[in-house]
């Protein structure tokens, strides 16, 4: 519950890679506002959540992990890479546990208004249905590339491998109820206040 007693209300936050999700929810951090890093979240399940790894066991056999329990990484990716029905069904596995997860964890917290969650593929995972409100992050595909080419030490092709697997932006931010725009051009601070004020206005009037 918040402070007046009221539930706490659930924003999504998504994004393309490298759009600038995690950057925007460090801001919204600095007002106080919870945050649950949905895909951090994800790979931490896959080796925690017993029910999970079982699921993954069953799916990809043994060799998924490896001897000291942590996910074999590069043997996962070869067996979905190009495969869409082992990675819908690797997906159908780590969504709900996240999803389940996540409604644990909004549980939990006490005394705020509003929680978010970031996902880059909340749209995709369903996980939006969840969620009172969505924003969507936007950056132009240029930035974008160049940002994460730098963050992550890869190519500008392996980026847009990455992209073509994700909704076009345009469609995401149709769905959403607000947009921020990481483009150098507009202040991101002064979005995030604008938004978060509307939100507490929001929940004052509900
Ligand atoms: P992913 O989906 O890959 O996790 P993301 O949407 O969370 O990405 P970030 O990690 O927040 O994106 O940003 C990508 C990179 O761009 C990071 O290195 C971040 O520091 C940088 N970046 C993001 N926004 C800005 C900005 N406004 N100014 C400068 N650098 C930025």
């Amino acid at each position: 519950m918040s402070k007046n007693n009221k539930p706490i209300l659930k924003v999504g936050i998504t994004g393309g890679i490298g759009s600038g999700k995690t950057t925007v929810c460090r801001v919204f951090e600095t007002l106080g506002i919870p945050v649950y890093y949905a895909d951090s979240q994800a790979r931490q399940l896959m080796v925690s959540d017993p029910r999970l790894v079982a699921g993954v066991k069953a799916l990809f056999g043994a060799r998924a992990y490896l001897k000291d329990g942590t996910l074999n990484r590069p043997f996962i990716a070869k067996q979905v890479f190009n495969n869409k029905e082992k990675l819908q069904q690797l997906n159908s596995l780590v969504h709900p546990a996240v999803a389940e997860d996540g409604v644990r964890w909004h549980c939990a917290q006490e005394n705020v208004p509003y929680t978010l969650k970031e996902a880059a593929l909340l749209f995709e995972s369903g996980n939006y249905k969840q969620l009172d409100k969505v924003i969507t992050v936007f950056a132009p595909e240029e930035l974008r590339i160049r940002r994460v080419m730098e963050r992550d030490q890869i190519s500008a092709g392996e980026v847009r491998a990455r992209m073509d697997k994700q909704m076009a932006e345009e469609e995401k931010i149709k769905r959403s109820d607000f947009v921020i725009y990481n483009d150098e051009e507009h202040s991101l601070i002064q979005q995030v206040l604008d938004i978060h004020r509307t939100l507490l206005a929001l929940i004052a009037s509900s």
